[in-house]
């Protein structure tokens, strides 16, 4: 039995379905998160499991327990908000201790649990300060330790990190991979940040207008997504919409622009219209005539690790990303060829609205 059990779970505000028959289990230990764009039900979703929100149909199971109907602090989730939502006349202690307090547990008792989650969160020796003196960082990790101090069944995170500056959100993603892992605790996350999910989640749950569109592993999500709304979703990708010409068992023939080519199918699609789907990443740039197709550089932009180009080509506006290898590449204006290794090129399950 999952940990946590969402069963056909629905919120409708009047004529809006906020959520949409979800349906999801969740493993005791694992970091899942709700990924998906501005508006498709994610903080929803989290409010209903942490009992804000009443849903309109389907039920929560928790532990085993129907807790659809339980209060939200009979739950006993901990919850951490983008806001972090520190009391401001608390220091880092107080506010820690806060849910503690809350259920009556002795000051000698608290003390040490107190200690313990701020060392967690490498923050024991702030524990005198008040939030204001404290850096954003510094402030979401006071949040995380003050959810965690109530050793929760689960934790809820909407947003934990969208407050923070990048490079302090690199920080602070590596050091919340780090403490679930330490801690243990079941961990379900809102986020529409696609790098963020994957670099996190045991599992991402892609969600858009309401509903689920797919449940898999990060690399999964990525490499297999199930439509063109997940593989633009997740990660950049260019897109094709194609016709099977021809296929021989699971060989199908596709044309690319002049470009014949083979692809694996899953069933029979002869003549189906299909979407095609290649990552940048796994476009090359080469010598004008060399590559499966040619194309003219556009833009370029130079993003440190690698280049980001669009190119015009036969099939339209690529995207590709190469490598720097510390030489420069091709330069806008420049004819190139474009190529790709076999198996690149992936053929989406099915159809999707944009
Ligand atoms: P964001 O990433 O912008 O926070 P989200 O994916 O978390 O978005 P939700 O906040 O769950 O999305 O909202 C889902 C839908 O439900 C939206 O269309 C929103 O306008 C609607 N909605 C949310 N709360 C209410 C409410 N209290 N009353 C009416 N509609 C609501």
């Amino acid at each position: 039995m999952s940990f946590l059990h969402l069963e056909s779970l629905t919120k409708r505000y009047g004529n809006n379905v906020a959520v949409q028959d979800m349906s999801l289990d969740i493993a005791q230990g694992e970091f899942v998160s709700l990924l998906g764009p501005s508006g498709c039900g994610k903080t929803t979703t989290l409010q209903m499991i942490a009992g804000f929100v009443e849903p309109s149909r389907g039920r929560i199971w928790m532990n085993g327990d129907d807790i659809t109907s339980c209060k939200p602090n009979q739950r006993g989730i901990g919850i951490v908000f983008q806001s972090y939502a520190l009391f401001p006349h608390m220091t880092v202690a107080e506010n820690v201790r806060f849910g503690l307090e809350m259920r009556k547990v002795p000051i000698s008792e608290s003390r040490q649990q107190v200690r313990e989650a701020l060392e967690l969160v490498r923050l024991d020796h702030l524990e005198d300060r008040y939030p204001r003196e404290l850096s954003g960082g510094q402030r979401q990790r006071v949040a995380l330790a003050r959810a965690l101090v109530i050793r929760p069944p689960l934790l809820l995170l909407d947003e934990p990190l969208s407050n923070l500056d990048a490079q302090l959100r690199e920080n602070m993603q590596i050091e919340l991979r780090n403490i679930q892992q330490q801690v243990g605790t079941t961990t379900l996350m809102v986020t529409h940040d696609q790098s963020e999910a994957l670099s996190l989640s045991d599992r991402v749950v892609v969600m858009n207008e309401g509903k689920v569109v797919q449940v898999d592993e990060p690399f999964s999500a990525y490499e297999n997504p199930k439509n063109n709304f997940v593989s633009s979703f997740v990660g950049k990708t260019n897109l094709f919409a194609c016709q099977i010409d021809q296929q021989v068992g699971s060989q199908a023939q596709v044309k690319l622009g002049d470009y014949q080519l083979e692809i694996s199918v899953p069933s029979d699609m002869q003549g189906n219209q299909v979407q095609l789907s290649i990552r940048p990443e796994k476009l090359e740039l080469t010598q004008e005539g060399t590559g499966q197709l040619n194309g003219r550089v556009r833009t370029r932009l130079f993003l440190g690790n690698h280049w980001l180009y669009q190119v015009d080509s036969s099939v339209g506006e690529l995207l590709i990303t190469q490598p720097n290898l510390g030489v420069q590449g091709a330069a806008v204006g420049d004819d190139v060829g474009i190529s790709w290794q076999e198996g690149a090129v992936r053929i989406l399950g099915e159809q999707a609205h944009d």
